[in-house]
């Protein structure tokens, strides 16, 4: 008779840290700096700087040095998709999450009883990073940014084609698209490549180092030039990419007549594009929609799933009326993504 597995929540559990793996001594995307941290990606409310070590894939690793320079983790442990590395009696494999350039779901097996954390992630094509690959597993742990019926998001190649619309609607006018520093700003830049759109494109500085970075790493985002000392005329038509907060400050308004876009799955909510100022929302999400989310539980078929940030409670309800038993983790210190 083989000997029955352990049950998940024996061997892991949340801490005021964050999810807590006892038998391999680590922690999955702490809130705060720990002795171990496996690390799903860049992001702020996921790669916190001052870890004695930290185990992620290369990429991510490049991002945190990128962003926390020395404190980006005292001991580094690059581990690249697919491979597998024990830690304690845990096994631990890193698959791609399709969300930012690195991003991991982090495969852990202890004892015949396996655990995916998702990470964030998204089922979207994005042209900046390696697609979400499906495990199966006995609990999947999966975000919630974006977990209401509500949220759907429309293919990103219309949204693009309203910016190469509006360009020649308005070829005097520059405009400026407001998009997070990691990762929606690269892809932001891709898919216009991808819709053919060749000219070079103008940067704020706070997105120059990050640009570079997934170049470095393979990811072709055509000519970039920084925005800052650029002449008037040239910035008239031209594409402008600035950090979400800039886009309704001082330093837009240097452009000329700007028509300022944001790109963000919150663009959804009229509300919050007219908050910010923004012209022409463009829904354009790091983070699986509505429907994603849906599918993604099913395409894993865990028993159990557990949700984290965003909004637990219809997620919930909706595993458990596709059989599964499934439970808000309320991790602290997980804001909102807002700007991603
Ligand atoms: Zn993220
Ligand atoms: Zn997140």
């Amino acid at each position: 008779m083989p000997v029955a597995a352990p049950k998940p929540s024996s061997w892991i559990r949340v801490e005021p840290a964050g999810i807590f793996v006892e038998p391999g001594g680590f922690h999955v995307d702490p809130g705060r700096a720990v002795g171990w941290a496996v690390v799903t990606h860049g992001h702020g409310d996921h790669a916190r700087p001052g870890h004695d070590a930290v185990l992620a894939t290369p990429e991510t690793l490049a991002i945190m040095r990128a962003r926390y320079r020395g404190d980006a983790g005292r001991r580094q442990q690059p581990l690249a998709y697919g491979e597998t590395v024990r830690i304690g009696e845990v096994d631990v494999r890193l698959m791609p999450a399709g969300h930012v350039l690195g991003s991991a779901q982090v495969v852990m097996d202890y004892r015949g009883s396996r655990v995916v954390v998702s990470g964030d992630y998204k089922r979207r094509p994005d042209p900046t990073c390696r697609p979400f690959e499906p495990v199966p597993c006995d609990v999947f742990v999966t975000e919630a940014t974006f977990g209401l019926p509500v949220f759907r998001h429309p293919p990103a190649a219309g949204e693009v084609a309203k910016v190469l619309e509006s360009l020649t609607l308005f070829p005097e006018r520059a405009h400026v698209i407001g998009a997070y520093a990691l990762g929606k700003a690269q892809r932001m830049i891709a898919e216009l490549r991808a819709a053919g759109y060749a000219e070079p494109i103008f940067l704020h500085g706070g997105l120059v180092n990050l640009c570079d970075l997934y170049q470095r790493h393979g990811v072709d985002l055509g000519p970039l030039v920084p925005a800052t000392g650029a002449a008037k005329a040239d910035l008239q038509g031209a594409v402008v990419l600035a950090p979400p907060s800039a886009i309704a400050d001082r330093w837009s308004r240097r452009l000329p007549d700007p028509v300022v876009a944001m790109a963000s799955g919150w663009m959804r909510v009229r509300q919050r594009a007219r908050q910010r100022g923004v012209e022409l929302p463009l829904i354009i999400s790091d983070h699986a929609d509505w429907d994603e989310l849906l599918a993604t539980m099913a395409d894993v078929d865990a028993p159990e799933v557990w949700v984290t940030h965003g909004r637990e409670e219809a997620l919930v309800i909706a595993a458990a009326s596709q059989g599964r038993r499934a439970r808000a983790l309320n991790l602290v210190g997980r804001e909102e993504d807002d700007a991603e």
